[in-house]
């Protein structure tokens, strides 16, 4: 088959047609139908980074381990702090972080401290050194002060044995900080998850190849290994499948081998769906869906020998908008993620009038930004064609318009899904 595919996109009557499932009806059976990974394990702190905790962390010390200073300046007891005027105190020693006073301190007397040293015995408040006069060996200190400041407490931040991260947190760099914090020079997490791709079309040319008539540069490949990259799992990209039956066929066989899914793009729309129905019969069970969503309608999902299928439909933005909604919530599942962070985060008021069929969810670009007075809105990112990707480029966001939801009119409060929260 060498003729390009130019092929008609599904009118606007068929875009809601009654047997479409809606966004949520299809999110809900994905999710139903998978289970978190069992098996997990161990890795360095930093070949954590983007990985999935797999067990509760609890803390094996107090953090911080010691009462220390939270300021440069003197540390004394607050009994000392004068009610009017000011005191002269004696220092009588000096506390870094790393080398503790060895003394304690007495009443009419301090330790020169610095941010981070032990609170030395006998003190229980610091005087910041902004706030104090060094007169030889004494200090004077007013009376502006409270019992207590600048300290910060063993324990504040993590008692020993507190729930320091839940089981299935997907690390970030605080959580690396936190878990270096409490010593862990090694942590569990859930094992790889293996996801091989490819493109089909007959029309696709791979980037550095040559293009003639007819033919386009395949980019969800691009879009998709920077998304399942975000989401920290491995990936194996097969390149461009031709629409021919032996290659679709062997290429789908291939990926299953030695993945957990498969991810293909194109091929799922009508006339085509048929087609590679077939040859999924022979290998899996996989459903084709229509879903009540735009862009994005064409959908298959399914089990492939003992792993999962999805077949995302071909047009780029389509790609993003349905590995968004689906793929990333079933990776998240098996992975043991919390579902909650898929759901929109914000609502705010639309700057602009969006067309908006009810029956369906339409998941438009928009931008997200503030207006001279500091407040965030939302307007829409521009054209909004599902093969259209340099709206998406500029977007920061997914303006989400529920399935009953009709036009918005400007100044309409709208769900938004930041982008920086998807990935
Ligand atoms: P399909 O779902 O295969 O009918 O493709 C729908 C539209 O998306 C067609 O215009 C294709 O040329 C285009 N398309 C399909 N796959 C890709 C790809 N990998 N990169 C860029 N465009 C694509
Ligand atoms: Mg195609």
């Amino acid at each position: 088959m060498s003729a390009p595919a130019i092929r008609t996109q599904p009118s606007c009557r068929d875009d809601t047609d009654a047997d479409s499932l809606p966004v949520e009806v299809a999110r809900r059976r994905i999710l139903e139908s998978l289970s978190p990974l069992e098996q997990t394990q161990t890795v360095a702190l930093r070949a954590a980074l983007g990985r999935t905790l797999a067990t509760d962390v609890c803390s094996t010390i107090d953090v911080p381990a010691h009462t220390n200073s939270a300021m440069d300046g003197y540390a004394l007891q607050a009994a000392d702090l004068p009610c009017a005027d000011t005191t002269q105190l004696r220092v009588v020693g000096e506390a870094l972080a790393g080398h503790p006073f060895s003394g304690a301190v007495r009443r009419g007397e301090c330790v020169r401290i610095m941010t981070g040293a032990p609170m030395p015995v006998g003190s229980d408040t610091v005087v910041m050194q902004e706030h104090a006069e060094r007169r030889g060996d004494d200090v004077l200190i007013g009376s502006d002060h409270r019992p207590g400041q600048n300290v910060r407490q063993a324990g504040e931040d993590l008692r020993r044995g507190a729930l320091a991260l839940a089981g299935g947190t997907p690390l970030t760099p605080a959580h690396l900080g936190l878990l270096a914090s409490l010593g862990f020079a090694e942590v569990q997490i859930t094992r790889s998850l293996r996801v091989a791709f490819f493109s089909t079309g007959d029309e696709l040319r791979s980037i550095g190849q040559p293009i003639a008539d007819g033919e386009i540069y395949d980019s969800n490949r691009y879009t998709l290994y920077g998304m399942l990259k975000r989401l920290g799992v491995s990936t194996r990209d097969m390149g461009v499948v031709p629409d021919r039956r032996d290659a679709l066929q062997a290429a789908l066989v291939d990926a299953i081998s030695d993945n957990d899914i498969v991810i293909t793009t194109g091929g799922v729309s009508v006339g085509e769906a048929d087609y590679v129905k077939e040859i999924l019969a022979d290998v899996g069970q996989v459903e084709f869906w229509k879903i009540a969503m735009k862009p994005g309608r064409p959908f298959a999902f399914g089990r492939l020998n003992g792993g999962w299928f999805f077949g995302l439909p071909g047009n780029p933005v389509a790609v993003m908008v349905t590995f968004y909604q689906f793929v990333r919530p079933a990776i998240q599942r098996l992975l043991g993620q919390d579902e909650l962070m898929r759901e929109p985060l914000f609502e705010l008021p639309c700057l602009t009038r969006l067309k908006k069929r009810p029956g369906r969810t339409e998941f438009h670009r928009g931008i997200m930004e503030r207006d001279h007075d500091g407040r965030l809105s939302v307007r829409t990112a521009g054209p909004q064609g599902s093969g259209i990707l340099s709206s998406m480029a500029q977007a920061n966001c997914f303006i989400v318009l529920p399935h009953d939801a009709g036009d918005v009119e400007p100044g309409t409060c709208v769900h938004v899904q930041p982008f920086y929260s998807l990935v």
